[in-house]
């Protein structure tokens, strides 16, 4: 790991939260959430637009949803998740983490639960689910977002092969980085979105609407 980061991952491990202890279960078993130093970024992004709402696709185990909660008491989070064993442990934790008044799970595949999520505007949506389909989750949800808002986009690096497709191999795995490379293209393109591109671990987008 380069120096630089190692370094912030220190100090922010003097901040650990108790639902920091899910990580070290998420390596172990291998379910891939957000990276620390992305995540005390989006944190931050949160305080500093005093997100109230947050729509994110993909939850996973609750890590993000319950990180993102744990900002403030006020903050509610609608988090979707098509995977049974994700959505039990999800479940389980915002129990034992204290978190199921803020954060409602919606069960099913991300591209099929508009309405079961429109009945509120977002200050924010996280777009971390199925990487070749980040487009299509972007124009879906889009409309949800209020004029101002942001679509954080997480791994728009992927592995650093988006910047250096040549040395990918499999062919599912290039199919997929084009498809993420094209997203990047598309996203910083848009006209009524302004987007940086952040080199932070895995990579992320950030794009406000209507700027
Ligand atoms: N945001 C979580 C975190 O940082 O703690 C990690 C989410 S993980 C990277 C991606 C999750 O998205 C997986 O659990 C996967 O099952 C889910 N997923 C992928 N495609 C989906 C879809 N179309 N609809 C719903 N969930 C999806």
């Amino acid at each position: 790991m380069e120096a630089n980061q190692q370094y912030l991952l220190d100090k922010h491990r003097k901040t650990d939260n108790k639902i920091e202890t899910l990580r070290e279960y998420a390596e172990q078993n291998a379910v891939p959430i957000v990276d620390r130093l992305s995540l005390e970024m989006i944190k931050q992004l949160i305080r500093i637009h005093r997100a109230k709402n947050i729509l994110e696709i993909g939850t996973a185990i609750g890590y993000s949803s319950m990180q993102f909660a744990s900002v403030s008491n006020d903050i509610h989070i609608t988090t979707i998740e098509r995977d049974e064993e994700m959505i039990t442990q999800a479940k389980s934790n915002f129990e034992t983490y204290g978190y199921s008044s803020q954060i409602r799970l919606i069960e099913g595949n991300a591209l099929e639960q508009y309405n079961e999520v429109n009945d509120k505007q977002y200050d924010i949506i996280f777009i971390d689910a199925a990487k070749a389909q980040s487009k299509k989750f972007f124009e879906y949800y889009t409309p949800l977002l209020r004029n101002g808002g942001l679509v954080i986009t997480d791994n728009v690096l992927y592995h650093g092969f988006v910047s250096n497709i040549d040395i990918v191999r499999s062919r599912n795995v290039k199919q997929m980085v084009q498809k993420v490379q094209k997203f990047n293209d598309w996203l910083i393109s848009l006209e009524n979105y302004s987007t940086n591109f952040i080199n932070m671990d895995d990579g992320l987008a950030i794009s406000i609407k209507g700027e």
